[in-house]
């Protein structure tokens, strides 16, 4: 067995915000809406939310510091009792444990917060998922977005008519004869995948399920503050199946790279290129930050690699709807290219410099 915190990826000493904030990161890399089929992700997904149980849990955290995986019901010398029950988890488990990872909305609609994943629905129509690019921009204010999809719809004049393997009920019982007596299984039925209906008559140009691909165009409400990997499930807007009962539609969120900001978190960082000058004498210059352009002071005598910080022009955080801040990095700009006026000048400068100027100091390693 694995052990716990090295599947989190933190240290024992870890405190439960860092944990949390392990997991999620964790949950999001292997969320299996964004791995469909890979088997690796899933198992990974799986792992890491059972050490999540454990570990953000106060006394499962010393039972497990004091007796290892025995000491939780995980491993192979659990006994059925263990000492807190076992915890292993199902995909309905580790989802409904989002909704204290992610907090309530609108982080709620983003993570699906309704059962839908871990399996097809009985008698519903497949899943739509798409990828919406979304600039820094509008992540900052958040965006209403238009995308046209093609969804599976039951064809015009198509004919629909009672299953005759399951007689509408949508599922079949099995009888099986063991030593133990006859044992009855329910499933459901492979005719009509549950809905209890199929198709009589279908129209020319439907396929052989009668159902046909409609485009539709779809407002996509963006909160701000969104990131890649999050994603907003749309109940009812995915395929229908024969008998209209439509699946989700799941809409993840790509960013798009931007020339100049890089994100980190809530946090948007930019490199400054200034003159020699500026740098110092200081000065006041308008700069842009991902909501438009803001002034940004420069104290005298700045040294390259600073780093200024502009509190509140970054993104806002999803939840609290503060934001994060912007951070600047100064780069002084030496002209690789002068003008004769411009070379006099410096070289004036220069000297009157040199008296002024400590030649060495030590490195800061
Ligand atoms: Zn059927």
């Amino acid at each position: 067995m694995k052990d716990l915190y090295d599947v989190i990826g933190v240290s024992k000493q870890a405190s439960q915000d860092e944990i949390k904030k392990a997991y999620r990161k964790l949950a999001l890399k292997y969320h299996p809406d964004k791995n469909p089929g890979d088997k690796e992700a899933e198992v990974k997904f799986k792992e890491a939310a059972e050490a999540y149980a454990v570990l953000s849990d106060q006394q499962k955290r010393s039972r497990y510091d004091q007796f290892g995986h025995a000491g939780v019901g995980m491993g192979d010398n659990a006994g059925p009792s263990g000492f807190g029950g076992g915890v292993h988890m199902s995909m309905d488990d580790i989802f409904s444990q989002f909704g204290d990872i992610f907090g309530g909305s609108p982080f709620e609609s983003i993570f699906g917060g309704g059962g839908s994943r871990g399996g097809r629905k009985r008698g519903r129509g497949s899943d739509i998922r798409i990828k919406l690019k979304i600039s820094f921009e509008e992540i900052a204010k958040g965006v209403e977005k238009k995308i046209k999809i093609k969804r599976s719809v039951l064809a015009e004049g198509a004919e629909l008519i009672t299953c005759p393997t399951c007689h509408g009920q949508g599922q079949v019982t099995t009888v099986q004869n063991t030593i133990l007596g006859q044992m009855r299984s329910a499933s459901i039925c492979p005719h009509c995948e549950g809905s209890g209906k199929r198709i009589g008559n279908r129209p020319s140009g439907s396929g052989p399920d009668g159902m046909v691909k409609k485009e539709e165009t779809i407002k996509i409400k963006v909160p701000a503050g969104v990131e890649e990997g999050n994603y907003m499930t749309l109940n009812g807007q995915g395929n229908e199946d024969v008998s209209g009962n439509p699946g989700d539609l799941i809409v993840m969120f790509e960013e798009e790279e931007h020339p100049y900001f890089v994100r980190d978190g809530e946090h948007v960082i930019l490199e400054l290129n200034i003159s020699y000058p500026t740098a110092v004498l200081g000065g006041k210059i308008e700069i842009p930050t991902v909501e438009g352009k803001a002034g940004l002071k420069i104290p005298m005598g700045i040294q390259s690699g600073q780093v200024l910080r502009m509190k509140g022009k970054g993104f806002p955080r999803i939840r609290t709807r503060s934001h994060g801040d912007q951070l600047v990095k100064i780069q002084i700009n030496t002209p690789k290219k002068l003008s004769r006026e411009a070379k006099k000048s410096i070289e004036s400068l220069e000297k009157s410099l040199k008296p002024i100027t400590t030649p060495f100091s030590k490195i800061d390693l």
